[in-house]
């Protein structure tokens, strides 16, 4: 299976898995896909709900990762699903209504669903080295508001050939999200925090990206540079897996029948979830609609009903902070498939130079064919998580209940009666405080008073990886200028 640019309309640059894993962006700007998308049947389906999840991801990724042998796969997947997950890694254990289903995708290690990817894609990044014939370190660097950080650091934990730099905003972290950073473990992470916002972490990373200096210093140290980005296609494969899995476990339940459809509503920011889903139904899923639910910012919403992406817009901060989001990255995957590499290399130029792009009636209405969009303020979002709680005993973190707002008014509005599978992106103990704000409770000060208290209402356990916190040592406490010549001081010494 070979890997092309969606800004290489001739088809010139075949890659391999191996090497995009590696590479993360193409050297025009554009993002990888495959050059076909592998077909499942219904009864490839119905085997997979027999098998624990870690041979499900085995046997779906060797359809798209041609250039790793199934053993390959099959020992990566164990290594990231089989302990760390809990029983097991994507249930659709809970029912909301008649019409709803929850896909929970946090059982992971970090309690959001960016581990579902971020727990095997280093090891699949680590192997890529390996068939690349790659001699030197992989050095990831990432810029955080939060989750993608410790996701990624405990991802990239102890994983051979690599070792991974994270920088976080002093003051723009949760004091949860702090404290899970500040005490990773691993010999190949760090953790610094820079007297600044999110946007002068990025900032900051992006400079040392493009620092041919620093490269060079790094390679000589035998060390590159990599990031872990959601556009990594080694990060949006494992993705794919989890809706099949959701799905072959409603068939096994007899909650479906083998073959009838569902729609699927996916909490999005970088598009990256949702597009997952996409191609999980390329490939031969039934799957009847995809919901693309937003907070209040809502560009991906207007974009999907009206044809036009428009980031000239005020930006919001909202309770589910990993859904705010201007540029979904990702959507230039959907745009490759629906209009070609050429009009995509054209929209991603306007929205580079303008800011802006429109895209043509006939592919607004294939997009519109697929996707139905829905956006929820802060209000709704409150209320939908308090509303959940009283009539299902269901719990949902922000995010999730963002989703959960626009299943209900897409069953509202179109009432398919098909089953519909909400992607659950985090744990509500992930964002407790919120939760407990939403639940009309007081927030006590102290954190680990928070997390008990949601317990006692929710009558739910705290989440393993959480309640731990509390007892293990601060490792990370060094907070640095935001400066070019400081972070760079720090990524080389390290
Ligand atoms: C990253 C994230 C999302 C958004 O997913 P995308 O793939 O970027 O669309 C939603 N919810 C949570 C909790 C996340 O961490």
């Amino acid at each position: 299976m070979n890997y092309y640019s969606t800004r290489d309309s001739e088809r010139n640059q075949a890659k391999t898995s191996a090497e995009v894993i590696k590479q993360g962006i193409a050297d025009d700007g554009g993002l990888f896909l495959p050059e076909s998308i592998p077909e499942i049947s219904l009864d490839f389906i119905k085997e997979i709900g027999t098998l624990p999840y870690s041979e499900r991801a085995a046997k779906i990724l060797s359809l798209y990762l041609t250039d790793y042998t199934y053993d390959e796969l099959l020992d990566c997947a164990q290594k990231a699903y089989d302990t760390g997950f809990g029983d097991f890694a994507a249930p659709v254990s809970s029912l909301i209504g008649d019409d709803l289903r929850v896909l929970e995708l946090w059982h992971g290690p970090t309690c959001a669903f960016k581990d579902m990817a971020l727990q095997i894609m280093p090891r699949l990044l680590s192997l890529a080295l390996k068939k690349t014939g790659e001699q030197r370190t992989a050095y990831i660097l990432v810029a955080t508001s939060g989750d993608t950080g410790k996701a990624a650091l405990e991802g990239y934990k102890d994983v051979d050939s690599t070792k991974i730099m994270v920088f976080y905003p002093e003051d723009g972290v949760s004091d949860m999200q702090k404290m899970q950073m500040a005490t990773q473990e691993g010999g190949n992470v760090c953790v610094t925090a820079i007297k600044g916002n999110f946007d002068d972490a990025q900032t900051g990373v992006k400079k040392i990206f493009a620092d041919a200096e620093a490269k060079a210093k790094l390679d000589k140290a035998g060390s590159f540079l990599s990031s872990a980005n959601s556009i990594n296609w080694g990060r949006l494969a494992p993705q794919i897996v989890y809706y099949i899995s959701a799905y072959a476990d409603l068939v096994n339940e007899g909650d479906i029948e083998l073959g009838e459809k569902v729609d699927i509503t996916v909490p999005t920011g970088n598009f990256g979830n949702i597009f997952a889903a996409y191609l999980a139904k390329k490939m031969g899923l039934p799957v009847n609609k995809f919901i693309c639910a937003s907070n209040s910012n809502n560009i991906l919403t207007d974009f999907l009903r009206t044809g036009t992406y428009d980031r000239n817009r005020q930006f919001y901060t909202t309770m589910s902070p990993s859904m705010d989001i201007l540029i979904s990255s990702n959507l230039e995957r959907l745009l490759y498939f629906i209009a070609g590499a050429e009009k995509t290399t054209k929209y991603m130029k306007d929205l580079n130079e303008k800011g802006v792009y429109t895209v043509e009636d006939d592919v607004l209405s294939v997009i519109k064919s697929e996707f139905a969009a829905y956006c929820c303020n802060e209000e709704d979002c409150a209320k939908t998580i308090s509303n959940t709680f009283d009539k299902y005993s269901y719990i949902c973190d922000p995010h999730t209940a963002v989703a959960v707002k626009a299943a209900l008014d897409f069953v509202k509005d179109e009432n398919t009666g098909y089953k519909n599978i909400v992607a659950s992106t985090a744990s509500p103990y992930k964002f407790a405080a919120d939760v407990l704000k939403s639940l009309g409770k007081d927030i006590p000060s102290d954190m680990k008073e928070v997390l008990d208290t949601l317990s006692e209402i929710t009558k739910t356990e705290v989440p393993a990886p959480l309640a731990t916190l509390f007892g293990k040592s601060v490792r990370f406490t060094k907070s640095v200028e935001k400066s070019h010549e400081s972070l760079l001081a720090e990524v080389l010494s390290f």
